[in-house]
């Protein structure tokens, strides 16, 4: 159980987390509490929702296969947008569109216009690349394949949460924006996300925010784990391996400034983490390379630690190539570019964040236990900038995110549901 309940919120690295809002947060008599959920819980349009979770599973199911069939590989996503703009549609939404980043945006509109509104959001990228086979097959009760979980598990929640409003006729206080985003994944770098908190018409209208990722009712993502990530391509004249010798070879600069790097001290507290992913260069055993690449990710919880590791990565590459240069400087130059590929702020949630309050008081009423995490997710770009937003499942169980074997299974799906409309709701308010 353990293995599953890790993989909660499947695109992302975890870490654990010692958490101080909890105690916090609900000491303050204006933040909601369990018996505020247990009132809302008890409306007759909220039971509505809930009855509706239950005897809808198969229709969930075949919209999660659905929209998993359809490829949507990084700054590929345009044709699942056009499909899952059909579905906003066909369940009532308001004001939908597909806007210039390729987010799907739809508003279940509430009863005060001027109201903060509630995100609830889903990406809808994969890191799968366009050639993949996107076949999903049944394994009993059990869905197999790639992308099954991240996200077509959130996705699914999301097309649940706004047919159950619908359907159920909850009149709620705050409008409640579904947001289907672009970008999530690797080079995507959230994208979908900056767009829509920094430049769309619903940037400044938006209060909190819950993000849908992956399968499990189990962990709350309350802390962007930040990233920045590097592509370094070292180049030299070339030429060949005997009448050449002597010439700078980019692929041993490359070797000596990750020898260096490689030795950068980090802290375990704020958790600081650094990788060498990918490396490439050359074309034969008897070439001098022209050039030689390699990508780097640099992971923490501090900005402060994030600038120290770029430091030394510069420092190492500009020093190697100092050092070959100065050894073989009669044979030609090497240089080395350094590229930014990637960029994820790292931030922590408000204390007297509402969104972790709300979601706590609906966890002790639906009695799930749930461990705070750390993470790099969808919500790094409205914390970055502030506002409250948290990440969590969307409920069933699920593993082998980011492989060809992910698996998505349903038992329990509608407890994530009830958990997740409970949460939106409260956060929204609701009207008699
Ligand atoms: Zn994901």
């Amino acid at each position: 159980m353990r293995r599953r309940a890790l993989a909660a919120i499947l695109c992302s690295l975890l870490a654990p987390m010692a958490f101080s809002l909890n105690t916090r947060a609900l000491a303050d008599p204006q933040q909601p509490r369990p018996q505020d959920v247990a009132k809302l819980a008890e409306m007759r349009q909220v039971h509505e929702a809930f009855k509706w979770f239950q005897s809808h599973e198969r229709d969930l199911r075949k919209l999660q296969i659905e929209v998993t069939k359809i490829p949507a590989p990084p700054f590929g996503e345009a044709n699942r947008a056009l499909w899952v703009r059909d579905r906003f549609k066909e369940f009532g939404l308001y004001d939908i569109e597909i806007d210039k980043a390729g987010n799907v945006i739809g508003l279940s509109r509430g009863a005060k216009r001027k109201a903060p509104l509630i995100a609830l959001t889903a990406h809808i990228d994969t890191v799968f690349p366009i050639d993949t086979v996107l076949d999903i097959k049944s394994d009993g009760d059990k869905l197999v394949g790639p992308g099954i979980g991240d996200n077509g598990a959130g996705l699914t929640g999301l097309f649940a949460i706004a047919q159950a409003l619908k359907v159920s006729g909850v009149k709620h206080t705050a409008g409640i924006l579904f947001v289907a985003n672009v970008g999530e994944e690797g080079e995507g770098d959230l994208r979908g996300m900056r767009y829509l908190f920094q430049e769309s018409k619903w940037a400044d209208k938006i209060g909190a925010t819950i993000v849908l990722d992956g399968a499990g009712v189990d962990s709350i993502v309350t802390e962007a784990l930040g990233s920045k990530r590097f592509e370094i391509t070292v180049r030299g004249p070339g030429g060949h391996s005997w009448a050449d010798f002597g010439t700078p070879n980019p692929i041993v600069t490359l070797a000596r400034a990750i020898s260096r790097f490689s030795e950068s001290q980090v802290p375990n507290d704020p958790k600081t983490s650094f990788n060498v992913g990918v490396i490439q260069g050359g074309t034969s055993v008897n070439s001098i390379p022209e050039s030689a690449t390699m990508r780097v990710d640099i992971r923490s919880a501090s900005t402060t630690q994030i600038d120290a590791l770029e430091k030394n990565l510069r420092d190492a590459v500009n020093n190697a190539v100092r050092e070959v240069q100065d050894a073989k400087s009669r044979k030609g130059i090497v240089n080395a570019d350094i590229k930014v590929i990637g960029e994820r702020p790292a931030a922590d949630l408000k204390p007297d964040s509402r969104a972790y309050a709300a979601v706590r008081a609906v966890d002790s009423h639906l009695d799930i236990r749930a461990q705070t995490r750390r993470a790099s997710t969808d919500a790094n770009i409205p914390l970055s900038l502030g506002k409250d937003a948290i990440s969590v499942g969307a409920g069933g169980t699920g593993g082998g995110a980011h492989t060809i074997h992910e698996w998505y299974d349903p038992a329990g799906r509608d407890l994530g549901l009830k958990r997740i409309l409970l949460t939106t709701l409260t956060l929204a308010g609701v009207g008699e």
